[in-house]
């Protein structure tokens, strides 16, 4: 077959994957040989949260296998419509946190920017599920404001990419928030959350890469990968990738029941990370967020995990052990369970 030539009107590839993303429950069941009996629960939890998963994340998981750690993570379950007592819509403030428009200010000296409601996957277990990205969005109307409120902050030394995904937004509004942020003085580092490195890597591509290596602040990005299937050769190219830029490259993962909530899944999980070039930095208790009650651990047996897989891991692939709390001035840590 002769390679159709690329245009400059052609998105590029990862936009064209995002786009193909799985969002009908009935094709990924299809897909994974499931049995039909997921598709009525399915349909129903995705009308309150919809699913989205792309193609290369499905093709990691395990066929015919209802309880792959990686299909746990974005199927819809009935489970998602009971209610759960201290489950709530906002679990960590984030409302209150609000200083600017999508700006949100928790910590000392570092502020968050909520840049889209856009993202690659739909986490079943995603704290933001609830979250007012209609009105909470900085680039709905222009980052301007946002840069603005950053810029009469001398305090704020780390500017915080979040969402949404900040990946999902395209290289040209990321060109123009970037080079807004490195006009303020004060700002050092910049660092991105984002999920699109592990269930999307195309998105680190050529273009991108340009431009992130462009910019002259220290440059920080924290994917989030909950298991160690999550990091296939794709993946292990991307962070390589993106560490040939300068970046420092972290994770952080969260507890999850069913997903990654054994000492096995946890070592492997660090082992996996470190290979791909990746520090394990936190791993989070679940926020309480309603409709994801079923993936909560304790944080008794959390503490023990971490205990029982620092046993068997050199103390710098050891992720902390924290947990967010509403209007708190940093995360806790929970140290591990005493041996
Ligand atoms: S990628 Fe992050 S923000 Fe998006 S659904 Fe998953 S956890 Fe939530």
């Amino acid at each position: 077959m002769v390679p159709v030539p690329l245009t400059s009107r052609q998105p590029p590839a990862w936009q064209r994957a995002l786009q193909d993303a799985v969002t009908d429950p009935a094709e990924l069941l299809a897909l994974l040989d499931l049995d039909p009996q997921w598709l009525e629960p399915a349909r129903a939890a995705a009308s309150r949260f919809a699913l989205r998963v792309p193609r290369g994340f499905v093709a990691r998981m395990r066929r015919g296998d209802p309880g792959d750690p990686l299909l746990r993570q974005v199927l819809p379950l009935g489970l998602e419509l009971d209610d759960a007592p201290g489950f709530g819509t906002d679990p960590v403030g984030d409302l209150a946190a609000r200083s600017g428009p999508g700006l949100l200010q928790k910590y000392d000296g570092r502020a968050l920017l909520v840049t889209t409601g856009a993202c690659a996957v739909h986490c079943r277990y995603c704290f933001r599920r609830h979250f007012p990205y209609d009105e909470e969005n900085a680039s709905r109307g222009g980052f301007a404001p946002a840069l603005e409120a950053i810029g009469r902050d001398p305090t704020l030394r780390e500017v915080i990419l979040s969402g949404g995904d900040p990946l999902a937004l395209g290289d040209r509004r990321l060109a123009e928030l970037f080079s807004g942020l490195q006009a303020v003085a004060h700002v050092r580092r910049l660092r991105l959350h984002t999920r699109l490195p592990i269930v999307l890597p195309e998105r680190i591509d050529a273009g991108f890469l340009a431009l992130w290596s462009a910019v002259p602040l220290q440059k920080v990005v924290v994917v989030h990968a909950n298991h160690a299937r999550e990091l296939d050769a794709t993946v292990r190219a991307a962070i390589d990738a993106l560490r040939s830029t300068g970046t420092t490259v972290l994770n952080q993962a969260v507890l999850l029941r069913g997903v990654n909530d054994s000492v096995d899944a946890l070592v492997e999980l660090s082992e996996a990370l470190f290979d791909a070039g990746a520090l394990p930095y936190y791993l989070h208790l679940l926020d309480p967020v309603a409709g994801a009650a079923h993936f909560d651990v304790p944080q008794a047996t959390a503490q023990r995990l971490v205990a029982d897989a620092g046993a068997r891991l050199p103390g710098y692939l050891v992720p902390r052990l924290v947990r967010e709390e509403a209007g708190a001035a940093s995360k806790t840590m929970l140290p591990p369970a005493s041996r």
